[in-house]
């Protein structure tokens, strides 16, 4: 009998009259993300089934499964007739190797199945209790759990295992977002975070070439390939040079405000790049009280050069150890601790202002050519895309 997997959907639940629109979106997601595997994605009632698929590349579809958001759960299934002999049928099959203690658990989706869900589960039981002699049932720490859900398209589904996924919303039902993306631990997180809640990612990336070398710039990109599959399938990445903008502050402002404008400047050309390609957020891996820009007056004093654009920060109250729990997770954490510099080093200052004041950081923005170098380094960026592999 071909295997099949369920996938059953989070939030989704709790939509009302635009429910089809996430579903749709969700199915078309899952779509790509496995359409390397000859796979077919569709819908029935409550879930989705994914057939059509070679055994062999059971354990690679389930690996993508696990990266798209919106997804609560999914399980390798058989898939029968809803018939009181064809269940009991494939449960006996699946079990017939088992020994130790069992439960079944039904789930009934189609009222209309003749037996109720506590019924059906004891019948089911006393079949394999008779058919393998060397199982014992324990309804309340069973070593084996045999599933089966009753669903209203006439088919059930027989699965012992039940994979936990991204949960959240698909990607693309929560706008755009542009992720400043840097090379450390955070920022990537930040961005799964959101295409998780369902936002498609664009990031942004500032080096200060040629202070920052091509591998600070390889590292981005390999945290940026690693999004791709959290993400829809693919990542947009803009790269922008601050070298000169940062040679400038160094030369005519006041050491102790270089990262406050450095990241002013970040933010000023984020909110462009944002209202150039109908962003409609800004994402930072900020993260209250970590450094001396993550105060929350050097927040402020940053956010305030962005006007039309809402700036989020989804790490905003996490801590270190939490982010670095979800880095490892999406498997961005070893490339994130490579030890290469990044434009924010260059020029450090020794004490940076940890409270700076706007009316201060507005007098030593006017000691340079704020505007014409900023227009200088955005239109000089690059842009490079990645597709999941
Ligand atoms: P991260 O681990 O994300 O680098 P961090 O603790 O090093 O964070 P900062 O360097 O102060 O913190 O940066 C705070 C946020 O600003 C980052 O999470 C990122 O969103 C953004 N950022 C910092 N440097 C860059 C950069 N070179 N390019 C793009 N965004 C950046
Ligand atoms: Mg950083």
């Amino acid at each position: 009998m071909d295997k099949v997997i369920i996938v059953r959907y989070s939030e989704i639940h709790l939509k009302g009259k635009n429910r089809s629109f996430f579903e749709d979106l969700l199915k078309n997601n899952l779509k790509s993300a496995l359409s390397k595997y000859n796979a077919k994605v569709v819908k029935i009632p409550g879930r989705y089934e994914v057939f059509g698929f070679n055994e062999s590349d059971q354990n690679k579809i389930l690996t993508a499964i696990s990266k798209v958001a919106g997804v609560f759960s999914y399980s390798v299934a058989t898939e029968v007739t809803s018939t009181y002999d064809a269940i009991k049928e494939e449960v006996i099959s699946q079990t017939k190797n088992y020994s130790g203690t069992f439960k079944v658990f039904v789930n009934r989706g189609d009222k209309k199945f003749p037996l109720n869900s506590m019924q059906l589960a004891k019948e089911i039981g006393g079949e394999v209790l008779r058919s393998n002699k060397l199982l014992n049932v324990d309804v309340v720490n069973p070593q084996h759990k045999i599933n089966i859900d009753i669903r209203e398209n006439g088919k059930s589904y027989i699965f012992v295992d039940v994979y936990y996924g991204m949960g959240g919303m698909p990607v693309g039902s929560s706008g755009k977002g542009l992720l400043l993306l840097s090379g450390g631990i955070d920022s990537p997180v930040a961005g799964y975070m959101m295409a998780k809640r369902g936002t498609k990612i664009v990031a942004v990336h500032y080096h200060s070439y040629p202070y920052t070398s091509e591998l600070a710039k390889l590292k981005v990109e390999n945290l940026a390939k690693i999004l791709t599959d959290y993400n829809g399938g693919e990542i947009v990445v803009h790269m922008v040079n601050m070298a000169k903008y940062q040679e400038a502050i160094h030369t005519n402002c006041d050491d102790s405000y270089m990262i406050t404008l450095l990241r002013r400047g970040m933010f000023k050309i984020a909110e462009r790049l944002a209202k150039d390609n109908n962003i409609d957020m800004i994402i930072t891996g900020e993260n209250l009280g970590q450094v001396a820009s993550q105060t929350i007056q050097s927040m402020t004093v940053v956010e305030n050069v962005v006007k039309d654009v809402p700036v989020l920060r989804p790490l905003i109250a996490f801590d270190k150890s939490d982010i670095i729990n979800i880095a490892k997770k999406i498997d961005t954490y070893q490339t994130s601790i490579q030890p290469y510099e990044d434009c924010c080093t260059v020029f450090l200052p020794d004490n940076p202002v940890t409270k700076p004041r706007l009316v201060n950081t507005i007098k030593e923005e006017q000691k340079i050519n704020f505007d014409a170098l900023l227009e200088e380094a955005y239109v000089s960026k690059e842009i490079v895309k990645f597709v999941s592999e």
